[in-house]
């Protein structure tokens, strides 16, 4: 049997899987993210850490096929990182170092480009070569893969489709520091703030009066009937729906899985995206199918070990 090693690093923690190349998932465990100075024992950490699950397994370097490792930032086909937002990182060969570490091969990815993989590898998109992932968190993060691998693009930002323009009106700026971004509309707090302004527009009353504003909030009171938090999501829906048209007729992914904390909502968020996808997309796109993600927190590790094989 042979092995290889999913690594999901993130700002607090690193994920680590051990899975057969047949994609078994063997174990999970997480180690700290030690981010302090610019986060120089990171992939030591994780080194050792490999280290230790193959004695205690009694695994030998020649039956593990490599590493692969997911990093939450622009990442280069060659495993070179500019700089990165949360992990103390400038300009980073996160591949060459980590072989120098273990001597077994690495490949390196951008996080959601990983979890978009793991996705179609185990999960949602299994089966296809063709599919989008948009991940609905803090921020919108994309994965896209054609023909069975991910988009990484020129600069490692290919998919980063959080930062389309939807709103060219916009004055409030996004995290990017431009503008009207898919990310302003679209994420938990891209929703929350939708929410806040519909509710200041007027009066009309909502069980979201009074209460925190929350993406959850919102979902839960469309729920229960709440037709001002019915017109959030339609907006919501809207924006993102539309914006998943232009990347449709670039990208032409057979399925489009939607995950991230703000999916919890469950198949009436599909709903909400569907519709307007559907009011805009090119024929050759209708028959896309949208599918809410299936790994939860492990599509990094998965994506990222599928990436080594
Ligand atoms: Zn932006």
């Amino acid at each position: 049997m042979k092995y290889c090693f999913g690594v999901d690093i993130g700002g607090t923690t690193v994920k680590i899987g051990l899975f057969t190349t047949k994609g078994d998932l063997l174990e999970k465990w997480e180690i700290k993210t030690r981010t302090e100075n610019h986060g120089e024992a990171i992939l030591p950490d994780v080194a050792e850490s490999l280290e230790k699950k193959m004695q205690e397994r009694g695994i030998a370097k020649d039956e593990v096929e490599g590493i692969g490792i997911g990093i939450p930032a622009p990442v280069m086909d060659d495993g070179v990182v500019q700089k990165t937002a949360n992990l103390g990182w400038g300009y980073k060969e996160v591949t060459r170092e980590m072989k120098e570490l273990t001597g077994l091969p690495v490949a390196a990815g951008n996080d959601a480009n990983m979890a978009a993989l793991g996705e179609m590898w185990l999960g949602a998109g299994k089966g296809r070569k063709n599919m989008l992932m948009v991940t609905l968190g803090t921020g919108v993060g994309g994965g896209i893969i054609v023909n069975g691998k991910p988009l990484v693009g020129a600069h490692g930002a290919g998919g980063e489709i959080g930062h389309i323009c939807v709103n060219e009106a916009e004055t409030e700026a996004c995290g990017c520091g431009r503008a009207g971004c898919l990310e302003q509309y679209a994420s938990a707090t891209g929703i929350s703030r939708l929410a806040r302004r519909r509710l200041e527009k007027d009066d009309s009353p909502s069980s979201l009066r009074g209460a925190a504003i929350s993406a959850k909030a919102v979902f839960d009171a469309l729920k229960e009937g709440d037709t001002v938090a019915g017109e959030i999501v339609e907006e919501f829906g809207r924006y993102l729906g539309y914006a998943l048209t232009s990347i449709a007729v670039i990208t032409d992914p057979a399925v489009i899985v939607i995950g991230g904390g703000v999916s919890r909502a469950g198949e009436i968020l599909l709903e909400y995206v569907e519709k307007y996808f559907h009011e805009k997309a090119f024929f050759a796109n209708q028959d896309t199918r949208f599918v809410l993600a299936q790994l939860g927190n492990d599509a990094g590790i998965c994506g990222a070990a599928k990436l080594i094989l």
